[in-house]
């Protein structure tokens, strides 16, 4: 009785949708209104209107009242609050109103800091956002996801993310990871035949759902749901929230400030106690001097310091070409010990030109540069014509078995697809042949797309006389093992392989890239074309050699790797012969043998780590094999940067310390799996983001060496005078105005420092250094002391000279200000002197601290408000010089320090 077509699991009751997966191809388009060719951008840009952007609603970001409660959840902030209370219950309102602004304007500087940091990584994630491949207006185009409407036709292959649901109307070995739609683990193959109205989603397979993972293949297909009206969009409504701000060495930081509260905590009771029952101090008395100590030990803004100097590298290194996907691979990158390139387009500049086309009997050369079909082709010996006619063959094949299209612009020429395919095309027109008019000739019927696990690729075309050929191009070993017949003038006849391959290694040793080419004349055209058709008794067609130069800048790049102890390994897919001829070009070939894929296979887990260490060029690599050297690399601690764009180099990426992922021809799947993404490509991008990475890292180092020994000072100062019995050098309000003043402002100039000159000729750090390394505890023990000496010195000429004691404890807060100000500019250079014309003006961020640092001093010493509020009295100028004499003396102390510490390497080379 039930008329109803049975509804489809997983679509809701009130929707007039069609059941696309079950209706035919035709059908799609008619209902959609749109054809092979696409939608035009007019049309486009009404439905867009109509249907929205392709995107799922973000999730709300958190709202700004709970960031900001947020930036007091630390252990540090609820021991200060805790000693607030406890002040003001004790009677001293200014001390307890002190902490409380120490532990707001932490908060507000942590809030706002925060919140630029967010927005900025905000701006650099979107210039990665992903494109889809979609015809717009009869060609193909590139477009962010977000402006795909139902209608478009989009191509998908393997690497992408679906961009929307499509119904596919041609599938090549598509494989599609359903996972986070159906929970499915293996890789559903999908088609173009419709399935059954009431299948449920995982049998679609006529479908690719948004968000899914081509694992392999090629596909296009039919927007037919956008956002939100997606099936992932109906599972879940939001995209999942910003990624946590937190680092291997901010979680350090945060377990070194829980500890450290506990044992500030222990000596702050110890000191009181002493202080009570040894020293006879009111208790009151005591107890608030005590907490105001604790106070000015801790920490408390150093986690917003880190990061804020963590934002700062992420966007410096944007502004480089390389972004940040993963906040940790900042502090990685400036520990990186071995870069693991790619070849083509990353060391060289991916501008391909043919240069010579082998045949059975004939070398031809071709002239012009570029992708312009202007140039002409020569033999050595005179016979162009005879030899053109014998590379026709040839030719047909390089334009047919290739998707790449050559596009006039400004005057030149460009590639829209591979650049290898556009310098085929090129050479075709060199040759005299129309590529529109020959690609019309013989239409296409199926392909197997490349795919550098086999290096080659294949199509089949039928003419319009009814011959059916497959033509494949590829690697040239690969295509030769393929083949069983050559090409020559006078028919067919047996392969020559030794010919053949003294041919491509004299191309090869010229540093060209070869590829080779065959054909097969077949019979059944309406069969899919598989591996097994295409893998023998074909009959090979020549080679051609192309020229692809490596990027100049790329030799400086690696010559600043080497003095920065970075070993740079070029892993290619290419010819043995070609790798090497760039790496001697690019002076990466000084380690000299070169090894292939096919050395790795033989080569055991165990031993392949000494073989991957002496190598510096692999050549007819796949990507299994960067995996393996990747965890052979790390088996002996090397921290590795990897680059790959592929879908099969996701795992080597994943591995690697820093996957680096290609911004333009990257997968969506290398780059989800990757740390950083090269925006231009360039390996010279690479070393400038190591070298930033270093620079963080250098900060942060300046911002904990500068931190934490002069907390220890302002502690040890008053500590002294309790243990030794003086009055105290200090009143508690005084201590918590020193940290209320300086933390935030001079603590976080260091986060703007530039790079030390001598960034990129240092060893990288041992990636597991600790963050309180022997030489930071030297520091504390040393300033501290210098401090304390310092202050109290002070303390005693101000009272030596009969001033009162208000006055001598005005004098030491200023001395410990100074102090600070003078270890700030020592600790500007970690590496070298800071007495240098840039090291004594410093940057805008030391300067404006130094202003505010200053102006609050004149205030807290002059201001009668202030002078009630903190029992100060106002400096006379020659004790205020005297003050500046000690900081002075006190800087000329560190660099004698550092100069000593340089020469000795006490510490080690790469501490100071
Ligand atoms: P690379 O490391 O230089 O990027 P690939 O893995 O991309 O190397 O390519 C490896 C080899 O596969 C190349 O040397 C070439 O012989 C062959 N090859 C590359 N691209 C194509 C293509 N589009 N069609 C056919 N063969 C190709
Ligand atoms: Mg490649």
């Amino acid at each position: 009785m039930d008329a109803q077509p049975t509804q489809a699991p997983g679509a809701r009751a009130d929707e007039r949708e069609p059941a696309w997966h079950s209706l035919a191809a035709d059908d799609i388009f008619q209902r959609l209104e749109t054809r092979t060719e696409g939608l035009s951008t007019d049309e486009a840009a009404r439905r867009r209107a109509r249907f929205g952007p392709n995107a799922l609603p973000e999730a709300a970001s958190r709202h700004p009242l709970l960031r900001f409660l947020a930036q007091f959840n630390n252990t540090l902030i609820y021991f200060l609050l805790v000693s607030a209370v406890a002040a003001g219950v004790l009677g001293h309102q200014i001390d307890a109103a002190v902490i409380i602004a120490v532990v707001l304007i932490n908060a507000i500087v942590g809030f706002a800091q925060e919140g630029k940091a967010e927005k900025a990584l905000g701006a650099i994630r979107k210039m990665i956002a992903p494109h889809a491949a979609v015809w717009r207006d009869g060609t193909r185009t590139s477009l962010p996801v977000a402006e795909l409407v139902p209608g478009d036709v989009v191509l998908v292959e393997a690497g992408d993310r679906v961009p929307a649901d499509i119904r596919l109307v041609r599938a090549r070995g598509l494989l599609v990871d359903e996972a986070m739609l159906t929970g499915e683990s293996v890789s559903a193959q999908k088609h173009e035949a419709p399935v059954a109205r009431d299948a449920p989603l995982g049998d679609r397979v006529s479908m690719a759902f948004s968000g899914t993972l081509v694992a392999a293949g090629q596909g296009r297909g039919v927007v037919v749901a956008t956002g939100g009206r997606t099936e992932i969009g109906r599972i879940s409504h939001l995209i999942e929230s910003v990624e946590q701000m937190t680092t291997p060495l901010l979680r350090q930081m945060n377990r070194f400030g829980r500890r450290f509260t506990w044992v500030a905590f222990g000596g702050a009771l110890l000191v009181f106690a002493f202080a009570v029952f040894v020293r006879d101090h009111d208790w009151t008395e005591a107890l608030i001097a005590v907490v105001a100590l604790a106070v000015g030990a801790i920490p408390e803004g150093l986690p917003a310091v880190i990061t804020i100097t963590l934002a700062i590298g992420v966007q410096r290194m944007a502004r480089r070409n390389a972004i940040i996907r993963r906040l940790p691979a900042v502090e990685t990158l400036g520990a990186t010990s071995v870069i693991c390139s790619d070849k083509t387009g990353t060391l060289t500049r991916n501008e391909m030109t043919a240069r010579r086309i082998v045949t059975a009997g004939y070398t031809l050369l071709a002239s012009g540069s570029g992708y312009d079909p202007a140039g002409t082709l020569t033999t050595a010996g005179g016979d162009d014509v005879v030899a053109l006619d014998a590379a026709g063959p040839l030719l047909r094949c390089a334009l047919l078995c290739n998707d790449a299209h050559l596009k006039p612009q400004g005057g030149g020429h460009v590639v829209n697809g591979d650049p290898m395919e556009g310098a085929l095309v090129a050479l075709a027109m060199k040759a005299g042949l129309d590529a529109e008019h020959v690609r019309a000739e013989w239409p296409r019927s199926d392909e197997i797309p490349f795919d550098a696990q086999y290096r080659y690729m294949a199509s089949r075309h039928t003419a319009a006389n009814g011959t059916t050929m497959v033509f494949v191009k590829g690697a040239p070993e690969r295509v030769l093992a393929m083949c069983a017949y050559e090409a020559t003038a006078s028919g067919d006849a047996p392969l020559d392989i030794d010919q053949w391959t003294r041919e491509i290694a004299l191309a090869a040793a010229e540093g060209e890239r070869i590829l080779g080419f065959a054909a097969l004349p077949t019979g059944a055209a309406c069969e899919r074309l598989t591996q097994a058709d295409v893998e023998h008794g074909l009959t090979f067609l020549g080679l051609v050699g192309f020229i692809d130069p490596p990027r100049a800048e790329v030799i400086q790049a690696i010559a600043e790797c080497h003095s920065a102890g970075i070993a740079v390994k070029m892993i290619t897919g290419d010819h043995a012969a070609t790798a090497s001829a760039i790496a001697a070009q690019l002076g990466l070939a000084d380690a000299g043998r070169v090894v292939v894929g096919a050395e790795i296979d033989a080569t055991p887990d165990d031993q392949l780590t000494a073989l991957a260490e002496a190598t510096s060029v692999f050549a007819r690599t796949s990507p299994e094999h960067k995996l393996r050297i990747v965890r052979a690399l790390q088996a002996d601690g090397a921290i590795v940067a990897m680059t790959g764009d592929g879908v099969n180099d996701a795992p080597a990426l994943k591995q690697a310390d820093v996957g680096i992922a290609m911004g333009r021809k990257g997968t969506e799947a290398a780059k989800e799996a990757s740390e950083m993404v090269l925006l231009d490509e360039n390996f010279v991008s690479i070393v400038a983001a190591v070298h930033e990475g270093r620079t963080v890292y250098d900060n942060i180092r300046k911002v904990i060496s500068w931190t934490l020994p002069t907390n220890g000072g302002e502690v040890l100062t008053v500590v002294t005078a309790i243990l030794l019995g003086f009055t105290m050098p200090m009143a508690a309000a005084q201590i918590l105005w020193i940290n209320l003043i300086t933390s935030v402002t001079l603590g976080l100039a260091l986060a703007f420092e530039p790079p030390e000159p001598d960034v990129m000729r240092r060893q990288p750090r041992p990636a597991a250094a600790p963050l309180l390394s022997p030489f930071l505890v030297w520091r504390i023990l040393l300033v501290s002391v210098l401090f304390a000496a310092g202050g109290l010195a002070i303390f005693f000429f101000a009272l030596g000279k009969g001033l009162p004691l208000d006055t001598a404890r005005t004098m030491v807060v200023n001395a410990i200000v100074v102090f600070e100000i003078s270890y700030l500019f020592s600790v500007r250079y970690l590496h070298m002197t800071s007495f240098t014309i840039r090291g004594l003006f410093g940057t805008p961020a030391v300067l404006a601290a130094l202003v505010v640092v200053v102006l609050a001093q004149f205030a807290f010493t002059y201001l009668p408000l202030m002078q009630a509020l903190f029992q100060t009295r106002p400096v006379a100028l020659v004790d205020g010089l005297v003050i500046i004499g000690a900081g002075v003396a006190l800087m000329v102390i560190l660099e004698i320090e550092k100069a000593i510490l340089r020469r000795t390497r006490l510490f080690g080379p790469d501490e100071p």
